[in-house]
């Protein structure tokens, strides 16, 4: 279910618009894998990454962090009309309260609960999100990264079926050799750009129109925004903090 077109999911993708990012035959939604760093950047910056015009961070948001949080910002008023799921594994949402840990114990609990509020996309699709199942076994083989967190943690979204694995980690995007089922690790700007050179847009793009495409004849017609409502009241509470 994760992979199938559905009406309350919006308008998907197809793998002749977008073969650097989908397998081949697939006509669907892009299922994206948010590792930890994209989490406590949700945590972080979530309320102003949804509120367009208000990219005005403190501290350490300069250069090519303000670059990847615009992107991230731009992908997120993308997955409010577009059918992108985003997916929280295990090892992730572990490495992300981890990270917390050094913050403060509230951010954890921050954490916890953006994972759950992502999973609530997943509500009535028949599946357990993966953020709330044991870890999945690997189901390819990693072979550029060293052994450890960053490499389990790729092999779990191939394992939960992810397409992208989303990441700023440098080491991660230039090493991660992958064999078995197509995921490609992306960094929001490079994934941003890629959707973009496609021509995806809000409302259109993306898709082949071709026959027997689900999206042949879609109506133009919003998606659920139920997913929308879980998030913002995860990000005004910690927003608060
Ligand atoms: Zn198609």
């Amino acid at each position: 279910m994760l992979h199938k077109a559905s009406t309350a999911g919006g308008l998907g993708f197809c793998h002749p618009a977008l073969p650097g990012l989908l397998p081949s035959g697939h006509h669907g939604p892009l299922v994206v894998a948010l590792d930890s760093n994209i989490l406590i950047d949700l945590q972080q910056h979530g309320s102003e990454l949804l509120d367009e015009g208000s990219l005005t961070f403190e501290g350490d948001a300069t250069g090519g962090y303000l670059a990847e949080l615009a992107a991230l910002a731009d992908l997120l008023n993308l997955w409010l009309l577009r059918d992108i799921r985003f997916v929280v594994t295990p090892a992730s949402k572990t490495d992300a309260k981890k990270a917390a840990e050094r913050m403060v114990a509230k951010r954890q609990r921050a954490i916890d609960a953006l994972a759950n509020s992502l999973a609530f996309q997943l509500g009535d699709w028949g599946m357990l999100a993966p953020s709330e199942r044991p870890a999945p076994v690997p189901i390819g083989d990693e072979t550029g990264l060293p052994p450890g967190p960053d490499r389990d943690l790729v092999l779990e979204a191939q394992a939960v079926g992810a397409h992208v694995f989303l990441t700023r980690d440098e080491e991660v995007l230039s090493k991660t050799v992958l064999t078995g089922p197509f995921m490609a690790v992306r960094s929001p700007s490079a994934l941003m750009a890629e959707l973009s050179s496609a021509d995806v847009q809000p409302f259109f793009g993306g898709t082949c129109g071709g026959a027997g495409c689900p999206y042949e004849d879609w109506a133009c017609l919003a998606p659920d925004l139920g997913k929308l409502d879980g998030l913002l009241s995860i990000l005004d509470e910690s927003g608060s903090m």
